[in-house]
């Protein structure tokens, strides 16, 4: 096949939900539909359940799986399709956030019972960040959920994104009858796994009598309405208006009972964006182009503790990555080759000879790697667009090992570049700052710097609530400042210097009092 007909069958995509809402369930299905499985049950959910007493053993097996479910690979209707798995706790939100920069679009899951909760309405931030196009699945439909239309609104008020409805449901809970496809005019009926998935899917007129008769006059009269009334309130459903992450396509169904899902993908294959360019810090690059580029986004730690070793994925961004060849690793400015690229299946990994644009590949790594390093075929040229996000919880890490000072600070050093938290350091004394979005990833340092490192710590707890990244047109300014406020001042992985806010008000003064500096709230900035 050729390079441009590998690059047009691929789709690479996150799905994105609140905890429960049924992003493991519809995952599997999706895989069913492909084959890549044969039975329910394949797929382990990365879920990270904490116990009252922290489960180590549950950490370290979950870290299993979510390597094993990093990126998950089928092939359905001649298009292969590439699943980045996100972790839905929300104390590995950090991790989610870097997984979105390397997909091209997102299909989120509302649970219609809860409708938007707290985790989507953040993941959604940065889906919008950068546009990027969302189709929406209303999950659970089997069970007594909100009204559709007040769905509808609730996810136009709180994401702040433009929805059209393309199937409908007729009822739900227990007297769901199925979704009606507002385009194809078809009726879907609902089923607890179909085991023919055509079946039962007819063409009716909305207001046709075969219709009536099939699910009663009541239910035939009220999608006559719904139908009219979406006609009447929401445009035409617009290919380019979904791509430029205006407008979300919304389906309904019940992925548990595999029901709505095949709508879902079918429109996935047919509105999803190819691998998109990306843009560099020199110019953007085409997917298009023949040499080969790519930036690592997710970095993972062997989870066999003797052996330091990580993977590093890649996300292919345009040419062909092939095994065994030199690359440009521009951050190092250092030539490297990888004998052993691997892909990944539902369920195995294979190692591959090449991989296209919007292909992730995992590359054994024994310490080259930072999130958001780029390689290429010899041109000098970073990926963009990866940025830090700042952290909510900050503590000081505190070595509880004299003898064990060098091994901690390797530890310390090498957690932070694989992502697992935030490092900032403060002056003067080297003090180094631990940021994350949740407790368990403190937990999760801790245990690792022992039992990966041989190294102790205890964390203190800092007051502070927020990190703030400083630029500013007069370098005088900025200087005075970080000179004035050096309590709060640290500075990230790349030295870049960063303010340590306790409060929002804290944070509102010092904006106000200081209008010659900016305060971002994310680490990249244009
Ligand atoms: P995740 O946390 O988003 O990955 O959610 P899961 O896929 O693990 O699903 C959470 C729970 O919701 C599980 O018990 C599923 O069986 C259940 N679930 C998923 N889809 C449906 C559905 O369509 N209807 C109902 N009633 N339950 C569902």
């Amino acid at each position: 096949m050729s390079f441009q007909s590998e690059l047009k069958r691929r789709r690479t995509f996150a799905i994105i939900a609140h905890p429960d809402a049924g992003k493991t369930t519809l995952t599997e299905k999706l895989l069913l539909f492909g084959g890549a499985i044969q039975t329910a049950g394949a797929v382990k959910s990365n879920k990270i359940k904490k116990s009252t007493t922290s489960d180590f053993m549950e950490i370290e097996k979950q870290r299993g799986i979510s390597v094993a479910t990093s990126v998950m690979t089928f092939e359905y209707n001649n298009l292969k399709i590439n699943i980045l798995d996100t972790p839905g706790h929300k104390d590995f939100a950090e991790d989610t956030y870097r997984t979105l920069t390397a997909v091209d679009s997102v299909i989120l899951v509302i649970d219609c019972v809860k409708g938007v909760e707290e985790q989507t309405e953040k993941l959604m931030e940065v889906c919008r960040m950068r546009d990027t196009p969302v189709i929406i699945f209303v999950n659970k439909m089997d069970r007594e959920g909100k009204a559709p239309f007040d769905l509808l609104d609730e996810l136009e008020q709180k994401l702040n994104i433009g929805v059209r409805p393309i199937t409908w449901p007729v009822n739900g809970g227990r007297d769901f009858k199925g979704v009606y496809h507002l385009l194809e005019k078809k009726m879907n009926f609902f089923a607890v796994n179909k085991t023919k998935l055509e079946e039962d899917i007819f063409e009716y007129d909305i207001d046709s009598e075969e219709l009536r008769s099939k699910i009663g006059n009541k239910d035939a009269e009220q999608l006559q309405e719904d139908v009219e009334l979406i006609e009447g309130v929401y445009e035409e459903f617009d290919n380019k208006t979904y791509l430029r992450g205006e407008i979300a396509p919304v389906f309904f169904g019940s992925a548990v009972s595999n029901f709505g899902v095949m709508e879902l993908l079918n429109t996935f294959c047919d509105v999803s964006p190819l691998p998109i360019s990306r843009e560099t810090n020199v110019r953007v690059v085409e997917p298009t182009e023949p040499k080969f580029s790519g930036f690592v986004f997710k970095i993972h730690a062997n989870i066999d503790p003797r052996h330091r070793d990580r993977i590093a994925f890649l996300r292919v961004c345009s040419g062909t990555f092939e095994r065994s060849k030199f690359y440009e690793h521009v951050r190092l400015d250092k030539k490297l080759r990888f004998s052993n690229p691997y892909m990944f299946m539902a369920d195995s990994k294979n190692v591959v000879e090449e991989a296209y644009p919007g292909d992730v590949v995992g590359l054994y790594d024994t310490g080259n790697f930072k999130i958001g390093d780029t390689l290429t075929e010899g041109e000098e040229l970073q990926f963009t667009g990866i940025p830090s996000f700042s952290p909510e919880l900050f503590r000081e890490v505190i070595n509880a090992d004299p003898m064990k000072t060098k091994q901690l600070e390797k530890g310390v050093q090498q957690l932070s570049e694989e992502g697992v938290a935030q490092l900032f350091t403060m002056q003067p004394g080297n003090r180094k700052i631990i940021g994350t979005v949740g407790e368990l990833q403190f937990e999760v340092i801790q245990h690792r710097l022992l039992h990966e490192y041989g190294a102790k710590c205890r964390f203190e707890a800092k007051p502070y609530s927020k990190a703030c990244w400083l630029t500013s047109e007069n370098p005088e300014a900025l200087a005075e400042f970080i000179r004035l406020k050096n309590n709060f001042i640290a500075y990230d992985k790349d030295e870049n210097p960063v303010f340590l806010a306790e409060t929002d008000w804290i944070l509102r003064m010092n904006k106000e009092n200081n209008p010659e500096i900016t305060f971002h709230t994310t680490s990249e900035f244009k």
